[in-house]
C-alpha cells in the first residue's frame, strides 16, 4: 500500500482561548492560546481564557504552560485551574518564576499552587531547559518588565510566541522562518509608548516580513483601545492583502497548522 507523505503529516491545532490584552471585555478574555500537538498540549500564558482549557483537553497527554511574564493579564486565570482534571501541570517561565507565582497563587487569594487536584511543577529557564525538549529557543523581549518570547518545534512545525513586546531583534530571531508567528497587536496604528512598549499592526507585519515567518497571528488586543471586534476586523481588511495567511484572532477561533 502506498501512503502519501501528505497523509502522514500530523495536523496541529492552534486555539485562541483568550485574545484580549489588559482586561476582559465584550471582545473576549485575557490572553491564553492552546497548541494541540500529537503528543502534548502547550498552553501559552494564563489569562482568563485559560478557564476554557477543559473543553479541549480530554486525554492523558502532558500539559505544559509557558508564561511570558507576570503582568496580571497573563496569569490571572491561574486561580481557575483547580477545576481541571489533568495528570500534572508543568509551568515554564523565567528565572525567579517559582517564588513570584507562589507569592500570588496562595491563600488567602486562592488555592495555593500545587495544592489542587493535580501536581504543579514550576520550571525556570534557562536552568530547566532540558525538561522541554520541544522548546527550540527563548529570548527576552522589550517590555516594561522582563518578558520572554518562545519558539517551539511541535509536530514538525516551528511556532514562535512573542507577546508584550516592542520591535526588537529577539522578536525577529524567534520568528525566523517560523510556520507561525503569534504576536501581539496592543496598540492602534500611529500610537507608540516608550514606557510600555507594544506593537501596532504595521510593526507586527514588518516583524513577520523581516523574520520570513510563513504565517502571522495577531492576538493580545488592548481591550481599552480595541473595544469592539469590528476594530479587529478593520485590521484584517486593511492588512490581509499585505500579509499572506494573516490571522486576526478572536476568542475560540481555531486554526490548523
Ligand atoms: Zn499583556
Ligand atoms: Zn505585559
Amino acid at each position: 500500500m502506498i501512503i502519501s507523505t501528505a497523509a502522514i503529516i500530523l495536523c496541529m491545532k492552534v486555539r485562541f482561548l483568550g485574545t484580549n490584552g489588559w482586561f476582559d471585555s465584550n471582545t473576549g478574555n485575557t490572553i491564553c492560546t492552546l497548541l494541540e500537538a500529537s503528543d502534548r498540549y502547550v498552553v501559552l500564558d494564563a489569562g482568563n481564557g485559560i478557564y476554557k482549557l477543559d473543553r479541549y483537553i480530554h486525554d492523558e497527554k502532558p500539559v505544559y504552560l509557558f508564561l511570558s511574564h507576570f503582568h496580571f493579564d497573563h496569569i490571572e486565570g491561574l486561580h481557575t485551574i483547580v477545576k481541571f482534571r489533568i495528570r500534572e501541570l508543568n509551568i515554564f517561565s523565567m528565572e525567579g518564576a517559582e517564588p513570584i507565582l507562589k507569592a500570588i497563587i496562595r491563600k488567602p487569594y486562592t488555592v495555593p499552587l500545587g495544592e489542587g487536584p493535580f501536581p504543579v511543577v514550576v520550571h525556570e529557564l534557562p536552568r530547566d531547559r532540558e525538561k522541554a525538549t520541544f522548546l527550540e529557543d527563548f529570548e527576552y523581549l522589550v517590555h516594561s518588565d522582563p518578558c520572554l518570547g518562545f519558539r517551539f518545534k511541535l509536530d514538525g512545525r516551528s511556532i514562535a510566541y512573542c507577546t508584550d513586546t516592542g520591535i526588537c531583534d529577539h522578536l525577529i530571531k524567534l520568528g525566523k522562518g517560523a510556520d507561525l508567528l503569534i504576536t501581539e497587536c496592543s496598540e492602534l496604528s500611529g500610537r507608540h509608548s516608550a514606557l510600555w512598549p507594544h506593537l501596532i499592526p504595521e510593526d507586527a507585519l514588518e516583524a513577520a516580513k523581516k523574520a520570513g515567518a510563513k504565517r502571522l497571528a495577531l492576538t493580545h488586543f488592548n481591550a481599552h483601545l480595541y473595544d469592539t471586534l469590528e476594530a479587529r476586523k478593520d485590521i484584517e481588511e486593511r492588512f490581509a492583502g499585505k500579509c499572506d495567511g494573516l490571522v486576526v484572532a478572536y476568542d475560540d477561533m481555531a486554526i490548523d497548522l
